[in-house]
């Protein structure tokens, strides 16, 4: 690329003084038991695991390990409260109580931030101006469905699936809770939450507030633990519905494991998004666009615009835009309110972000890598950006889920949608043109679940999310949301 922009530390009087957020707001107990009927179990009944601050790679808390027979309890104690309670709740009432949740995530919201910030590493700007609203936005959004399934659209008093096994990824821990929670609450079923390993934190906030609200015990489970807890809550007979959000591998083991059982399954796997540019499109919301694509959530994200293709015309001045612009960014301190980009989340995906971007320099791509500072402690990747990518490079093919863009070029729309499909995943896509007719004649011709036009990563409860091919299948959010539900 170009001659080098200005460093962050190069910047003098623009530089910014150090913001933290206060990490005393989070109030974490120093261990925690499982969340079962409404109470939390003994800590010290459990094998106890550290949950890092990927920052510092300090302790946090340590959690409690769930093994099968504690996962069997959890199940039970949601069955009970399908037979007994949650099923003879009205919608109406069960509104109730999905506003009253989504009120105290919104009184707990600095504290919830804090905490979101700590155990993943996020930028606190990122978890408490995204993660936390849209997780109460969620509760609200499902809330105003609970007592209007008649006209969901799935025909007169549709049926809830009774317990629903719900396990959940690291990248937006209290989140994917809520999208999990909310639609399968309104609904009208019971549920057992696997929080992922490295981030079980916000989901015991939670429980907390589950209690807040007083919702009647065992209508929510949480229970911590790892890959072999989720395979647990997978295998468990007394499960009616397996709803995952995570690696396409995991997933296709899930729905290995699942045929032939009658169970219901949902899946959100992985993605490899492209972010198509087109000459015509404004030249600083499509920068802002590709940043936002690639570097929020340091990448962290199921459908992030990790394929940039840009039209070719265009290709060196969006270039030069785009090394200025990741310069800028500043990389550091999760908990400072200036810092755009944080910590990668556990030493494992560090690994994995390290041996992708290997292969890409041994493949012949040509890598840029901000020359911002990284702290010494904790995990670390500086935002990267490769050119000269080709379509079998594995850094075009496989998800890396860390800040590195890999930039391909094209020539015309077509040939931008054979490059955008070439890919085994289909999550989601953005297009970015001024031409209302183009954008639309390349949405159409795109495989992915979600199409963004002129803006990338952006969430809302009433839009159904979801992805094609090997990103999965099944919607979260929006109307369609309540199917993954409901037996319809
Ligand atoms: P990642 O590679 O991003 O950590 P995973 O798919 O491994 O994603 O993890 C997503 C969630 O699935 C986590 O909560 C994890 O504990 C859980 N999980 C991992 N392996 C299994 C499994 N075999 N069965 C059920 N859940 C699993």
């Amino acid at each position: 690329m170009s001659s080098r922009p200005l460093a962050n530390s190069e910047l003098g009087w623009l530089a910014y003084d150090p913001a933290p957020e206060s990490a005393s707001l989070a109030r974490l107990a120093p261990s925690y038991g499982l969340f079962i009927n409404g109470t939390f179990t003994d800590p010290g009944a459990h094998e106890q695991v550290p949950t890092l601050n990927p920052a510092t790679e300090a302790t946090l808390a340590t959690v409690a390990h769930a093994v099968d027979e504690d996962v069997d309890r959890a199940v039970r104690a949601a069955r009970h409260a399908y037979d007994t309670v949650w099923s003879v709740t009205s919608g109406a009432e069960r509104a109730k109580y999905l506003f009253r949740i989504a009120r105290l995530i919104q009184e707990r919201s600095r504290e919830l931030a804090v905490v979101e910030t700590l155990d993943n590493g996020k930028p606190i700007r990122e978890s408490r101006d995204v993660d936390i609203p849209l997780a109460a936005a969620h509760f609200f959004y499902y809330a105003g469905w609970a007592d209007k399934l008649d006209h969901a659209g799935y025909g007169a008093n549709p049926r809830p699936l009774g317990v629903a096994g719900q396990i959940i990824p690291w990248n937006f821990p209290l989140l994917m809770a809520a999208w999990k929670l909310a639609p399968a609450l309104a609904a009208g079923n019971t549920c057992v939450l696997k929080p992922a390993e490295t981030t079980p934190l916000s989901a015991l906030i939670l429980a907390e507030i589950l209690q807040q609200a007083e919702l009647p015990p065992g209508v929510v489970n949480i229970v911590t633990g790892d890959g072999a807890t989720g395979a647990a809550l997978v295998e468990h007979p007394g499960v009616d519905k397996i709803a995952f959000t995570g690696s396409t591998e995991v997933g296709r083991a899930i729905q290995a494991r699942l045929a032939g059982r009658g169970t219901h399954l949902t899946l959100e796997l992985g993605g490899k998004g492209a972010n198509i540019v087109f000459d015509d499109a404004p030249i600083d919301e499509m920068i802002e666009g590709i940043i936002d694509g690639i570097f929020f959530n340091q990448g962290h994200v199921c459908c992030a615009g990790s394929r940039l293709l840009v039209q070719e015309t265009v290709a060196d001045e969006v270039l030069r835009r785009l090394e200025r612009r990741v310069e800028q960014l500043r990389v550091g301190d999760p908990l400072d309110k200036n810092t755009d980009v944080g910590a990668i989340n556990s030493r494992a995906q560090l690994t994995r972000i390290e041996e992708l971007v290997a292969a890409g320099e041994s493949e012949g791509a040509t890598r840029y890598s901000s020359s911002c500072a990284l702290p010494e402690q904790g995990y670390w990747f500086a935002p990267t950006v490769f050119t000269d990518v080709s379509q079998t490079h594995r850094i075009a093919r496989e998800e890396i889920f860390g800040p590195v863009l890999s930039v391909l070029t094209f020539r015309t729309p077509e040939e931008a949608v054979s490059k955008a499909n070439n890919t085994t995943y289909g999550l989601a896509c953005g297009v970015w043109s001024e031409k209302g007719s183009r954008t639309l004649w390349v949405a159409e011709r795109l495989r992915a679940g979600v199409i963004w036009a002129n803006t990338y990563n952006r969430f809302d409860p009433t839009s159904p999310f979801g992805g094609v091919r090997e990103s999965g299948f099944g919607r979260e959010g929006g109307r369609q949301g309540l199917a993954a539900y409901l037996d319809v």
